[in-house]
């Protein structure tokens, strides 16, 4: 058993956090793969990791090496240097995703926010004054002011108007609605959409992935960036390194963050294509823009994914998981759906205690989401065992929970 140190809490004061979170009263000390434990040694099979950010699973051996390896050797200069590692990272990142540019940011919301800035320089390069972007019912892109304001969660965007105007909200998966707004607003400059809605419910459009066709076609044909954010299924999560690959076209703009760390802070926001050379020297930036230690250890993790074939490991064991569960649930009212190891488990009714009863009576963290939605994200190393494992305890837990 690892090690660790106890957090030195003071009993006797009040938590200073702000209370922003609804916390489940459970605390992890150590997590190996795909489990966590807490202090007393209980173990906890982890379908969550993190929401889809420990992908690896966690304290993965050569992750951790790297961060220790790089923590004693220089954890950050300036990108008013050269630093190698993140040269190095935006090379492997590149390739994997396809794309030709990127940059580095610290989380979902910042590469999202980067994506909104390209969107935007590209209209006024051409002279549009107020360029709008496309965005989609039931999204989710994020808790900064531009990215709360695309998002299509009123609860979201509640208490922090005014909102960041131009954004043009369409349904999820209408095209049809895309061709009105075009004609409607001749300011538009870009489209962004999850491919598959992770918050809204594991959802894909209702026609699959040809609406992500339909959006490149259009987008050429009105000269706009097709902008993917892959925050949530980007880094191996649904059996391709990124969701798009699932289809024939490629993005202009692409953001991820979640699993590109394992858990290290890091995101990226990539461009190929018209998306590319929008953003010049002076038009972006942050501070911890791809430190050394945040560049190695995405590095470390792309490694570690080509290497350990996880990404064939997430399409299988995803297949595996999600089969198995529509053939034992057969007899409940549940829709099981999914990619990769992106899975979602409609229930015919709310179910957001299943997330106690899991915990409590199953040792499973799961999540729900869209209030019905049982979501699992588990560790894209699953192994056979531990996917029979989920799938049991799952199945165990729905039927009684339907009976
Ligand atoms: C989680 C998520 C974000 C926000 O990422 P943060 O790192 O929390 O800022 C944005 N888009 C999608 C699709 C997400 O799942």
């Amino acid at each position: 058993m690892n090690t660790f140190t106890q957090a030195p809490i003071q009993t006797d004061q009040p938590s200073h956090l702000m209370p922003v979170f609804g916390r489940q009263p459970i605390s992890f000390v150590r997590g190996r793969g795909a489990y966590l434990y807490t202090a007393d040694g209980t173990e906890y099979l982890d379908a969550l990791t993190g929401i889809a950010v420990c992908g690896l699973g966690h304290s993965h051996p050569e992750v951790t090496q790297a961060i220790a390896e790089q923590a004693g050797t220089l954890i950050h200069t300036s990108n008013l240097f050269e630093v190698p590692w993140q040269t190095a990272a935006a090379q492997k990142l590149a390739q994997v995703a396809g794309m030709e540019e990127v940059f580095f940011s610290n989380s979902g919301a910042e590469s999202n926010e980067g994506a909104i800035k390209i969107a935007r320089k590209f209209g006024h390069l051409q002279g549009i004054a107020t360029p709008k972007i496309i965005v989609a019912d039931h999204s989710f892109h994020g808790r900064t002011l531009a990215t709360l304001s695309a998002t299509g969660n009123k609860k979201v965007q509640e208490g922090f108007g005014p909102l960041v105007e131009g954004f043009i909200r369409v349904p999820f998966g209408d095209v049809e609605a895309i061709e009105e707004a075009a004609i409607q607003h001749p300011d538009i400059v870009a489209i962004l959409v999850e491919p598959i809605q992770g918050e809204g419910g594991v959802n894909t459009a209702p026609q699959g992935f040809s609406y992500l066709e339909d959006i490149r076609r259009i987008c050429n044909q009105h000269n706009w960036l097709m902008m993917l954010d892959e925050v949530q299924t980007g880094n191996g999560r649904t059996g391709k390194y990124f969701a798009y690959q699932h289809t024939n076209i490629v993005p202009d703009v692409l953001t991820t963050a979640k699993g590109l760390g394992n858990g290290f802070p890091i995101g990226a926001v990539m461009t190929q294509g018209r998306g590319v050379g929008v953003l010049t020297a002076g038009n972006h930036g942050s501070t911890y823009s791809g430190t050394a230690l945040g560049s190695r250890v995405v590095y470390t993790v792309i490694d570690v994914i080509e290497k350990e074939n996880l990404i064939e490991n997430a399409a299988n064991m995803g297949s595996y998981i999600v089969q198995q569960l529509a053939q034992q649930l057969s007899d409940q009212k549940v829709a099981v759906r999914g990619f990769g190891l992106m899975i979602g488990i409609e229930l015919p009714k709310p179910c957001a205690e299943l997330v106690h009863i899991a915990r409590d009576q199953h040792q499973l963290i799961i999540n729900v989401t869209a209030g019905s939605v049982v979501r699992l994200l588990p560790p894209l190393n699953i192994t056979q065992e531990q996917a029979d494992q989920l799938i049991q305890r799952l199945v165990t837990m729905i039927q009684a929970y339907l009976a």
